[in-house]
């Protein structure tokens, strides 16, 4: 870092000033982690500079020897966490993890079955402006009105109705755990390669806090820094009949050659993720976005289907006549950061959604617990309830944002020194 401020303090400045956010405020994102110094010195290393297409032993350049070491070593690490009869720690994130697995499974056409994206399906499950919903024939199902749970009897009507290659469990935005055996029962009726997409959760499938997706599907998609805490990007975890497949469908079908430091950065945290202590973590994780719901709920909002048994709660604001976007302006405002989000059967649009997404993989990083789940639901209450654009409301955040300072300045995230 010295050598970055001294010859660019321009983007010193800026890596500075990230820190200082990070360290400033709440980072409720569900999606968002804060990683280790080892994670980070991984991914700031030469290994950045090796060319590397091919795999293990068979690559497409000299002196790889050292690399491929790095990709051994996180490839046994993280078969022996998941269980997994084969791995890919290659793709560079989520989505090119999820198009690496269409393109093992399905041609151009072909029909998926995927959750809706206004119900919490990602991109990468059939939206129109993405390869998913251009490229294939992408058919959704939704959540119950009355439960707000994956309605597991229209999967199943759907699935031989329209008899897709592939049937994707998954989300981005569904607070509770998913029946993995009923979807490895739908696609087995029809004949259809079952994908679970567990970028979400694949850090609480890693401490052993939920069921494990990998021993129903044919393949596990994911991402590796949300609460597995490692550095951005994603992995494929298949079964061994997959694996030449899956293999060929990141490299040379949708990717060149790998990044080399971020496959090591992986390697790094899959061997944190084996600890106890991460265990630990996974379960306070859940127990912080539970009690988040609840004081948020005891605030006057309504956690979607009643709670969550995940990272992260939907809240619908409409009980408190607040839409999702002036929250999350109010909340950025007092260095509350979270993001508005659509709850299923939304009646507004998409940009003023009627929810926002709150998720505790962060906070438990500093090592928060659920007394400052209260503390973050109150102060939050009273960002979003704030008076919009009036010397009383800017007052108020004003106040809020002086909480939230001293609140993580007792649990700082990249503590100094
Ligand atoms: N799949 C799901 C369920 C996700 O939530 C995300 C990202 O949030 C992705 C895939 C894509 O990951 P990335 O942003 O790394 O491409």
């Amino acid at each position: 870092f010295t050598a970055l401020q001294s010859q660019d303090p321009e983007i010193a400045g800026v890596v500075l000033d990230e820190l200082d956010r990070l360290r400033g405020g709440l980072q409720l994102i569900a999606s968002e982690n804060l990683t280790s110094p080892a994670v980070l010195a991984a991914l700031g290393s030469t290994l950045s500079n090796k060319y590397a297409e091919g795999y293990p032993g068979r690559r497409y350049y000299g002196g790889c020897g050292v690399v491929d070491q790095a990709e051994e070593i996180g490839n046994a690490r993280t078969k022996e966490l998941f269980g997994a009869e084969h791995v890919n720690l290659q793709p560079h994130s989520g989505a090119s993890a999820n198009l690496a697995a269409y393109a093992a499974f399905a041609k151009p056409g072909d029909t998926v079955l995927a959750m809706d994206l206004k119900q919490g399906g990602h991109l990468t499950h059939g939206s129109k402006v993405n390869f998913s919903g251009l490229w294939f024939n992408a058919v959704s199902y939704l959540v119950r009105e009355d439960t707000e749970l994956i309605d597991y009897d229209q999967v199943r009507s759907l699935a031989h109705e329209h008899k897709p290659k592939i049937i994707i469990a998954g989300a981005t935005a569904y607070p509770r755990t998913i029946d993995f055996k009923i979807f490895r029962e739908i696609a087995d009726e029809v004949g259809a390669k079952l994908m679970v997409d567990a970028a979400h959760f694949i850090g609480l499938v890693a401490g052993k806090a939920i069921p494990s997706p990998v021993p129903y599907a044919d393949v596990v998609t994911a991402t590796t820094h949300k609460v597995l805490r490692g550095p951005r990007g994603g992995m494929v975890l298949c079964r061994a009949e997959h694996a030449k497949a899956i293999d060929k469908a990141v490299f040379p079908f949708s990717q060149g050659g790998p990044l080399m430091h971020a496959v090591a950065a992986k390697a790094v945290a899959m061997r944190e993720a084996a600890q106890p202590e991460y265990q630990a973590y996974a379960r306070q994780v859940i127990a912080n976005a539970q009690a988040l719901a609840k004081s948020l709920e005891a605030e006057g909002m309504r956690a979607v289907s009643g709670g969550t048994d995940t990272h992260l709660s939907l809240i619908d604001l409409r009980p408190i006549g607040v839409t999702g976007s002036d929250a999350e302006t109010r909340c950025d405002r007092a260095n509350i950061t979270l993001n508005k989000n659509a709850i299923p059967y939304d009646p507004a649009p998409p940009m003023k959604p009627s929810g926002l997404r709150v998720g505790s993989p962060s906070v438990t990083t500093q090592g928060m617990t659920e007394p400052d789940m209260a503390a973050i639901g109150s102060l939050l209450a009273r960002a979003v309830k704030a008076e919009h654009d009036t010397p009383a409301g800017d007052r108020e955040l004003d106040a809020v944002r002086d909480e939230v300072a001293t609140l993580v300045g007792r649990s700082p995230a990249y503590p100094r020194g």
